[in-house]
């Protein structure tokens, strides 16, 4: 069920029970090969098909489409929520869900800079909200919320910014909006003194804004890496949904 599509008389009859789902992306630089809209196209078609699979039990909120994306800011195009900001704007949203008697809500997230925010509001609304032992709020990342895909024909493992694994789910679904990407050299750049948390902005990582392979990329890998994706988003979804019923 899409919530843009529905009068409040209708939303006041779905039951508090029914999970809520807000998918979260961004709005920001993806190399010099892809739109500043890939994570909200990526995610926004994820949601879709999320969408009509679970149409019944899921209520879906419109995509937000502006995250936490400062580390991107040296690219032009970026568009970004401060972090405290950010931070303060999922809580306001995920609380609105709350005040109209929700139960079950997710941040269903499609972008690395919100990983961390996201899961912070949750926490500090789970403080706030301490007196409460009948709501649950998750947070979760499409491309870590099940097994990894794995393929013999990928030359990347794990999802990076504009690489492989994302610049062949654009050109599945949006082919005219991939530039040129055969000359992109691999950018597996070693952040220094790991396992140490190195803090960085995109450009001491990245000159293009690109990390990964892009010029791995093809169609067919996007379409087996949508359905992967897809498939362990609906799983998790799943054990929510079996979760609230269970009440
Ligand atoms: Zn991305």
């Amino acid at each position: 069920m899409q919530l843009f599509e529905m009068t409040w008389p209708q939303v006041q009859d779905l039951s508090p029970l029914m999970p809520v789902v807000i998918p979260i992306a961004a709005l920001e630089q993806h190399g010099p090969h892809m739109p500043v809209f890939t994570d909200s196209l990526l995610l926004g078609e994820i949601s879709r098909r999320l969408e009509e699979q679970l149409s019944e039990q899921v209520l879906f909120a419109p995509l937000m489409w502006l995250g936490n994306s400062e580390h991107h800011l040296d690219f032009p195009g970026t568009l970004t929520a401060a972090p405290r900001t950010y931070l303060d704007l999922l809580k306001d949203v995920v609380r609105n869900f709350l005040t109209h008697g929700f139960r079950y809500v997710i941040l269903l997230n499609g972008h690395g800079g919100n990983m961390v925010p996201s899961q912070q509001a949750l926490f500090e609304l789970r403080q706030e909200k301490r007196d409460r032992d009948d709501i649950r709020m998750y947070s979760a990342t499409y491309w870590e919320s099940g097994d990894a895909p794995s393929d013999p024909s990928f030359r990347q493992t794990k999802m990076a910014h504009a690489g492989e694994w994302e610049t062949s789910m654009i050109l599945h679904l949006h082919p005219h909006l991939v530039g040129e990407i055969s000359e992109l050299e691999p950018m597996t750049q070693k952040i220094p003194c790991a396992p140490a948390q190195l803090a960085w902005i995109t450009k001491d990582r990245s000159p293009l804004g690109y990390i990964g392979d892009p010029a791995a990329a093809t169609a067919e890998k996007g379409a087996k890496l949508l359905d992967h994706f897809t498939g362990n988003v609906a799983a998790m979804l799943r054990l929510i949904i079996d979760d609230a019923n269970a009440v």
